[in-house]
């Protein structure tokens, strides 16, 4: 993974943004292999051509959620893997203020019902940690989840800090690839690696 947030993080190969968009998919990949370890699993026998196999698979459906825009190519990665999931998007942005300070505007959610399942809640940066405080909370209008992962590529040690204040940490855990110490005055995170919806996706107005 670290080669993968590597990449992510250098400016001459984020010029490439095909590339960029892959890793953070094979991160969410990775990722998803990681959180598959700490699920619940039942035995089911299924019919092979030849006779009866024991397997086993996962006890709780999973909705894989993620925030608008900059999350849907580490989304697509979960979606790799858990690929029977339900998927759940938030929209929601900053807007800056005259005095440089901004607020999360919350527009839409587009979700089904999470009661008492696994809810994979990815963004690929936890900033200030206000979107992501924002996303769950709009998420848990659509029920209680039995577990939910928040997961980040590159955290900052103050979001982190932020989301455990403001989150109930019951039945919760927070996935991170790397945490970096600073943010700037706009919440971005350094070193970090810029505006990841920008790099994936183009710069926008
Ligand atoms: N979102 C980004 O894309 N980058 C940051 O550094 C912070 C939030």
């Amino acid at each position: 993974m670290n080669l993968f947030i590597t990449e992510l993080r250098d400016k001459e190969i984020q010029k490439d943004s095909m590339r960029f968009r892959r890793n953070m998919e094979r991160i969410g990949e990775m990722f998803a292999y990681e959180i598959s370890k700490e699920l619940e699993y039942k035995e089911k026998k299924i019919s092979t051509p030849l006779g009866i196999a024991k397997t086993t698979v996962p006890v709780s459906s999973i909705v894989n959620a993620t925030i608008l825009r900059a999350g849907l190519p580490f989304h697509q990665g979960f979606l790799n893997y858990f690929d029977n999931t339900e998927n759940a998007f938030i929209s929601a942005h900053r807007k800056y203020h005259k005095d440089g300070s901004f607020s999360i505007q919350f527009e839409h959610l587009s979700s089904p019902s999470i009661e008492n399942k696994i809810l994979i809640l990815s963004d690929p940066m936890l900033a200030s940690g206000a979107s992501m405080e924002i996303a769950y909370k709009a998420l848990l209008e659509r029920g209680k989840p039995k577990h939910t992962h928040i997961v980040t590529i590159i955290g900052s040690n103050q979001g982190i800090n932020y989301v455990k204040k403001h989150i109930s940490m019951d039945n919760v855990t927070i996935w991170a690839g790397d945490v970096d110490d600073e943010l700037t005055s706009k919440s971005y995170i350094v070193p970090g690696l810029g505006d990841a919806g920008d790099l994936a996706f183009g710069s926008k107005i």
